[in-house]
């Protein structure tokens, strides 16, 4: 068989916070388990039913800052408060592999991501009205009423940053915005400028 692809690809997932990016994961996690989830580490608290290693690496502002320092993050941002990065090494082993990678993370990150990665695929998780954005973020019982508000006040910010991604997708179910993200990644697997082999060897493609 024709190895089309080396690499693995890397899509960034992001939209306003409470669109539902999580659980879109976790319905992808289970359904099409060959997705590797890069796990992000985090100043914030573990919040209930949280498992360190599996929702994040729990980590103190001072080990945030040494890891950051010494290079080790793809991309981190501060996001309500608390730091979150995505780990390099273990994003760059699975790619190398040709295994296709998600990061879950916040705008600001995914800009970085796309200073330093143009060739991954940058998807904007819409909701279907902002009424059911602000319900969803009122909805969360584990975050205080200062949170609740920092991140509506955040909404009208995000929201605008759509027109730095190549895909849009409504979350208003969430088996059909995920089964979307999969069609999407299919859909980057068979491009023709994605697959070194096809471009250095003109017309002798299987000699
Ligand atoms: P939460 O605290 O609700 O788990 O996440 C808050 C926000 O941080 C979400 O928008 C989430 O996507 C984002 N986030 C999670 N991990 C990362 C990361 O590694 N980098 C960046 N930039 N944002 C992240």
């Amino acid at each position: 068989m024709l190895p089309l692809q080396t690499r693995g690809l890397l899509v960034v997932l992001s939209g306003p916070s409470g669109v539902g990016k999580g659980t879109v994961c976790s319905y992808l996690k289970h359904k099409h388990p060959d997705l590797i989830y890069s796990v992000s580490a985090t100043t914030r608290e573990k919040r209930p039913g949280e498992v360190e290693g599996v929702n994040y690496y729990f980590m103190s502002r001072e080990d945030f800052i040494e890891m950051r320092e010494k290079g080790e993050f793809l991309e981190w941002a501060e996001v309500y408060g608390n730091f979150y990065g995505t780990p390099r090494k273990a994003v760059e082993k699975n790619l190398e592999q040709g295994k296709d990678v998600i990061l879950e993370i916040d705008i600001q990150g995914a800009m970085k991501v796309k200073e330093v990665f143009p060739e991954g695929i940058f998807i904007f998780l819409l909701p279907p009205s902002k009424e059911e954005l602000e319900k969803r973020i009122k909805g969360r019982a584990a975050d205080t009423p200062e949170t609740i508000k920092h991140r509506l006040s955040c909404v009208d910010r995000e929201l605008a940053c759509i027109i730095n991604y190549q895909y849009v997708v409504v979350n208003g179910e969430v088996d059909t915005a995920a089964e979307q993200i999969r069609a999407i990644i299919s859909a980057e697997k068979c491009r023709v400028d994605r697959m070194a082999c096809l471009n250095q060897k003109g017309g002798n493609i299987f000699d």
